[in-house]
């Protein structure tokens, strides 16, 4: 459940950096991100951003690459189990289900849609929980899936993947998915007064397609700044973000 972008076993000597497959690379120097900013404000001349320690940063430009906070399903067992044998995305933890059985736990309207994608890596069970509302047409689509409905409410999740129902069933599954509610894990685009982008999944920072926020010189990407959690995503955004500050900085508000 690793992200596929670098892992690092060991830090050894000064500086030397050894990688999970052996690989390894000195370094004259390494940093590790461990400043914490609870808030920023906008200056003449340009962005100040207090940091936890009380200091100040201060900067022309802007670029907000602060993630999101999910909130998790209320369900005992789950939260410990959240990114290993629990999560949301079937692009990053389908394919690891192995075609075995899935559980899909609803929590509203829309979670339907996990249930159809994911029966394309296994057999799915959809625990509505009652709370899912589907008309004829999604019932028959997800028949055609071979995906079962099953709506009594999910007790708790134990061992790996193992739901038990309020009824007392259980059964143990590959995988299981949910849907979280995410918001930005920093309220910084909120006090600069940038406009937020909601929809049932959760809120992001509302972006162009160069990654400018509402607010001039404010710029945001990765999971802030999007509905498509992904590494990959938010390695490219971030590279946008980049480019988008740089010009602005060199040739000024276009
Ligand atoms: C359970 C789970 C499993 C996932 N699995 C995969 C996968 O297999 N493959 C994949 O591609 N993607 C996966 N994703 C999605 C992926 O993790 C994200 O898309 C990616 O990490 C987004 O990167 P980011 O830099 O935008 O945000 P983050 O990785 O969240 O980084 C944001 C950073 O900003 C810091 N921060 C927040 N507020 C402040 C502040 N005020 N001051 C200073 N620092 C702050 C945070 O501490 C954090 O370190 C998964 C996500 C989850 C939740």
């Amino acid at each position: 459940m690793d992200h596929d972008v670098i892992v690092i076993g060991e830090i050894s000597d000064r500086a030397t950096v050894t990688l999970t497959d052996g690989a390894t690379k000195p370094y004259n120097g390494i940093f590790t991100a461990t400043t914490f900013a609870p808030a920023a404000r906008a200056t003449p001349a340009g962005f100040e951003v207090t940091i936890h320690d009380g200091t100040t940063a201060t900067g022309a430009k802007l670029i907000l690459a602060t993630g999101v906070r999910d909130t998790l399903p209320d369900i005992p067992g789950l939260a410990e189990r959240w990114g290993d044998s629990v999560a949301a995305c079937p692009y990053c933890h389908g394919y690891e289900c192995d075609k075995g059985p899935i559980a899909v736990i609803g929590t509203g309207p829309g979670s339907e849609h996990q249930a159809q994608l994911l029966s394309e890596w296994g057999q799915v069970d959809f625990l509505t929980q009652g709370r899912v509302p589907l008309d004829d047409a999604i019932r028959a689509d997800l028949a055609r899936r071979r995906v079962t409905l099953i709506d009594t409410p999910v007790a708790e999740i134990s061992d790996r993947a193992t739901v038990t129902l309020t009824d007392g069933a259980t059964k143990p599954y590959n995988g299981i998915f949910t849907a979280t509610t995410f918001a930005p894990a920093s309220p910084i685009a909120m006090l600069l007064g940038c406009e937020i982008e909601e929809n049932p999944m959760g809120q992001v920072i509302k972006v162009d397609g160069m990654q400018a926020t509402s607010v001039p010189g404010v710029f945001a990407c990765g999971d802030a700044a999007t509905f498509m959690a992904s590494v990959s995503i938010a390695v490219g955004k971030g590279a946008l973000a980049g480019i988008a500050c740089h010009r602005d900085l060199v040739f000024g508000q276009t």
